[in-house]
């Protein structure tokens, strides 16, 4: 502890990029919050692919560093400069390296208060997500009545709130999943056709098949590699592909003129820090997101609680396949 004032907390730590068995439970040291920031401890931590990309070095971040950028908790310093953020305030956050400790120190800018009747470990689920689905069905493709979708992963953590924003907007779900009991939460969610895509010997025939023989509006995928062929094969003319993850893998190079002789397609590689470039925007997303579940409207499915020694697991479970929902980290 070098800082006067500051305090040590427990923290899931890189220390260098690799898999999984990197990763470190440490004490580390949490400065006082500056100017602008506060400090909260957190109930609960949020676990993305992100992560992943990070801890591996896929997205570049100097090591070591602390985990994770999705959490929520109750604030017990207030920095210099803070205005409409108390102690004793229900915080949650989405975006920001350094979440995953017992106590951290975030920018107040980055928080969404959580409303009364939503748990902290359900805010926490929700944000990255959430706000993610968000944009997709909002802002990237606007969804409306009458929008067909295809939605890889649909059990996963962001397809099943793609599934439920989409049916509530209006639109029809093709759902796709790598095994049946996937399926069923989809279906249960509402999903309006399934096609289990581990076994499809042709998926975008069978997308079309489920379609009445025609394309989709837009394709939603977080998978990547193992679907964009199919996904960009699936679009209607002028329909839109939107890759937003590589779960599978990134996706190589993508030769243009395949887009015209598909029909004049578009396709786009959205991420959420452009959809919520502003304050005004993030606040407006994440909002919306915690009032749809404390009213009822969107539901969280937490797959699974792991303490924080146990993380190498969580994410273990997640790159394997073998998780639904959302996976959380509890200091
Ligand atoms: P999920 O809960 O969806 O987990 C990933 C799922 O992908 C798996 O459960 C699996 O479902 C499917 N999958 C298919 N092939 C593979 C494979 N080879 N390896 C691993 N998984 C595979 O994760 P998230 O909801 O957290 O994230 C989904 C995607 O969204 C990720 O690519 C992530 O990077 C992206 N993302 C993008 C954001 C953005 O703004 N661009 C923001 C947040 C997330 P099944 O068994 O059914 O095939």
């Amino acid at each position: 502890v070098n800082n006067p004032g500051s305090t040590t907390a427990r923290a899931l730590v890189v220390p260098r990029n690799g898999d999984s068995s990197v990763l470190e439970v440490r004490d580390v040291e949490v400065s006082p919050p500056g100017d602008g920031e506060v400090q909260v401890e957190v109930a609960a931590v949020g676990v993305n692919f992100i992560d992943v990309y990070q801890r591996q070095g896929v997205y570049a971040v100097p090591t070591p560093f602390v985990s994770c950028s999705e959490g929520a908790g109750t604030v017990t310093a207030v920095g210099p400069g803070v205005e409409g953020v108390r102690v004793g305030d229900r915080v949650a956050w989405g975006q920001g390296l350094g979440a995953a400790g017992a106590v951290v120190t975030r920018e107040a800018d980055s928080l969404v208060p959580v409303p009364d009747g939503v748990d902290l470990d359900v805010a926490a689920a929700a944000m990255l997500q959430g706000m993610t689905a968000h944009y997709l069905v909002n802002s990237t493709y606007v969804v409306g009545e009458g929008t067909v979708a295809l939605v890889h992963a649909a059990a996963g953590g962001v397809g099943q709130l793609l599934v439920q924003m989409v049916k509530a907007k209006g639109g029809r779900v093709i759902a796709t999943a790598g095994s049946a009991d996937k399926l069923e939460i989809a279906r249960a969610l509402g999903a309006d056709a399934l096609i289990d895509y581990s076994r499809a010997d042709d998926l975008a025939s069978e997308v079309r098949a489920a379609n009445g023989g025609k394309g989709v509006d837009v394709a939603y995928d977080g998978v990547g590699k193992a679907t964009f062929d199919a996904s960009l094969a699936s679009l209607r003319p002028r329909g839109m592909m939107v890759l937003f993850g590589g779960s599978s893998g990134q996706v190589p190079p993508l030769d243009l003129q395949r887009l015209n002789s598909g029909g004049s397609l578009f396709v786009t590689r959205p991420t959420l820090g452009h959809y919520t470039a502003t304050r005004e925007e993030m606040l407006e997303r994440g909002t919306a997101v915690l009032e749809d579940i404390a009213a009822g409207r969107l539901h969280i499915d937490i797959g699974g609680r792991y303490p924080l020694e146990d993380a190498a697991r969580a994410y273990d479970d997640l790159e394997g396949r073998r998780t639904t929902g959302k996976l959380l980290l509890v200091p």
